[in-house]
C-alpha cells in the first residue's frame, strides 16, 4: 500500500459539508492527513452553490417552521458561520448583511405577537414592526393589502451568504494549515470497504485507504451507506426547488411567511438575489422527484436504491396524500413547473408577501434551484424535516443534510 493513498481522515463530498469539515480539521485539531474526494470537477457545484439555495444563514428568528429550541440550535451554526466569515473578511463578497423580517396577515397577526414575545429574549436585536411601520420601510409589502400585516425582524444582521464560495474558501484555507490536505476533484468514490481497522475508498482514479471516513454526499450518502449495510432505517425523498426571479425590483429584505405547520417544507419567501444586483427572487417551491441530482442526467436506479420503498414509506407517502392540505400543497407545487400556467399560478403564491404582484413581474428562473434529500425514518413512519446522521460508532459517518443543512454544516 502506498503512503500518499493512506490518509487519517478521507471526506467524500465537496459541498458545504465536506469542505467545513476539512477546515475544522486542518485548522483545529493535530491531525496529519485529510483527503476529500468530490466527483465534480469543482467544489461545492450541486445543492451548495448560491444558484441552488435560497441563500439563508438561518438564525431561527424568522423561521417559523422552527421551534424555539430548533432555531437556537441553528443559531449557533449559523454565528460560527458568521464568525468565520468575518473573520476572514468575507462582508459583501460571500456574507451579506440585509434587512429581514416574517410577516403575520390577518388572523396570523395574535400568532406574531406571542412568537415575538417569546423570541425576543433570545434575539435581542429582533423588533416588532406595525403596518405603519412597515409601510416606511417595504412600502411593497403594504400596497393593495386590505388586511392587518405585522413583522418581526431586524435590519442590521448578516442573512444571507454563498455557501458555495464560502465552501471554496474552507478549501483554501484549509490547505494554508499545518495539516497535509488532499483535494481530489473529478474523483467519484464508488465504494467503502471495512478492511481491518481501516476503510478502503475505491474512487474513479484509484484506491485510498483512511482510518476514519465521513460522507457528506448530498442525496447520495444515504446510498453510500446502504451498499455497507447502514441506515436501512431510513429512506430518502429528493424534493427539488425551483425560484421565480421578479422582473424588477420590489423589495430589499428577505422576507419569509409564517408557516403553516402541517406543510412539510417551508413557505415560500422573497430574498435579495446575492447572484444578481438588486433582483428579488421567490420560493423556492417543493416538488418530489425521481433523481439524486436536479440538473444532471437521470439516475433512476440510484433513486429506487434510495427510496428503499416498502410498507413504512408507503404508509408515509399514504398520509402525505390522504391529508387534503398536504395534497393540495403537492399539487400546486407540480403546476407551478408548467410552462403558459406557472406565472399566473406563483403569482397568487406571492401576492401574500406583495399584494400588487401579477403573473407578468415574475419569470421562472431556469436552471436555478437544488435538490433537497428529505429523509424518511422508516422506524416511526414520518418524514424528517432536518438533517439526519448514521454514526456507525466505528469512524464512519454518514450525513443527510436537507435544508437548513448549509447553516448548519
Ligand atoms: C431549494 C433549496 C433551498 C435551500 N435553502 C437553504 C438556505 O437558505 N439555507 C440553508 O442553510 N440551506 C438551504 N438549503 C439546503 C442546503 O443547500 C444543503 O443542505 C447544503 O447545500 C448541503 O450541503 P452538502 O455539502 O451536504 O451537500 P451538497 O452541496 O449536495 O454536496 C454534496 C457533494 O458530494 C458530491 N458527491 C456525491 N456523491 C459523491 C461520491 N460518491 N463521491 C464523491 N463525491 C460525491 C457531490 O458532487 C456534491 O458536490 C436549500 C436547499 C435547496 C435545494
Amino acid at each position: 500500500m502506498s503512503r500518499e493513498h493512506f490518509f487519517d481522515v478521507a471526506i467524500v463530498g465537496g459541498g458545504i459539508s465536506g469542505t467545513s469539515l476539512l477546515y475544522t480539521l486542518a485548522r483545529y485539531t493535530n491531525i496529519a492527513k485529510v483527503a476529500l474526494f468530490e466527483k465534480c470537477d469543482e467544489i461545492a457545484s450541486l445543492n451548495s452553490n448560491a444558484k441552488s439555495n435560497s441563500q439563508t444563514l438561518h438564525a431561527g428568528d424568522i423561521e417559523t417552521n422552527y421551534s424555539l429550541k430548533k432555531a437556537l440550535k441553528v443559531k449557533k451554526s449559523a454565528d460560527m458561520l458568521e464568525n468565520y466569515a468575518r473573520r476572514h473578511g468575507y462582508e459583501n463578497k460571500s456574507i451579506f448583511n440585509f434587512p429581514k423580517m416574517v410577516i403575520a396577515v390577518g388572523n396570523e397577526v395574535p400568532y406574531m405577537k406571542s412568537r415575538y414575545k417569546e423570541f425576543k429574549e433570545h434575539y435581542p436585536y429582533l423588533k416588532f414592526w406595525d403596518k405603519e411601520r412597515l409601510e416606511e420601510l417595504e412600502p411593497k409589502l403594504v400596497e393593495g393589502r386590505e388586511s392587518d400585516i405585522v413583522a418581526m425582524g431586524s435590519t442590521e444582521q448578516f442573512c444571507a451568504m454563498d455557501f458555495g464560495k464560502i465552501s471554496e474558501s474552507f478549501v483554501e484555507n484549509a490547505k494554508k494549515q499545518e495539516c497535509d490536505v488532499e483535494v481530489c476533484l473529478q474523483e467519484e468514490v464508488y465504494s467503502i470497504k471495512e478492511r481491518g481497522n481501516a476503510y478502503q475508498l475505491l474512487t474513479a482514479k484509484g484506491i485510498y485507504f483512511a482510518h476514519y471516513v465521513v460522507v457528506d454526499a448530498g442525496s447520495h450518502s444515504l446510498l453510500l451507506a446502504n451498499d455497507m449495510g447502514y441506515g436501512m432505517e431510513y429512506s430518502t425523498l429528493p424534493v427539488g426547488g425551483s425560484f421565480y426571479y421578479a422582473k424588477k425590483q420590489f423589495i430589499n429584505s428577505k422576507v419569509y411567511t409564517i408557516q403553516n405547520p402541517k406543510l412539510p417544507f417551508a413557505a415560500v419567501h422573497a430574498d435579495p438575489d446575492i447572484i444578481h444586483d438588486n433582483i428579488t427572487r421567490f420560493g423556492p417551491t417543493a416538488l418530489a422527484l425521481p433523481k439524486l441530482e436536479r440538473y444532471k442526467g437521470a439516475d433512476f436506479i440510484d433513486f429506487m436504491k434510495t427510496l428503499n420503498p416498502d410498507k413504512a414509506v408507503f404508509d408515509v407517502f399514504y398520509d402525505l396524500i390522504t391529508d387534503g392540505d398536504i395534497r393540495e400543497y403537492m399539487i400546486k407545487n407540480m403546476m407551478y413547473e408548467i410552462p403558459v400556467i406557472r406565472n399566473g399560478l406563483f403569482a397568487k403564491e406571492v401576492q401574500k408577501i406583495i399584494p400588487t404582484l401579477g403573473a407578468d413581474d415574475i419569470e421562472y428562473a431556469d436552471g436555478i434551484g437544488g435538490l433537497r434529500p428529505q429523509v424518511i425514518d422508516k422506524i416511526n413512519k414520518r418524514l424528517l424535516l432536518g438533517e439526519a446522521k448514521i454514526d456507525t460508532k466505528k469512524g464512519l459517518v454518514f450525513n443527510m443534510t436537507p435544508s437548513p443543512g448549509a447553516t448548519s454544516c
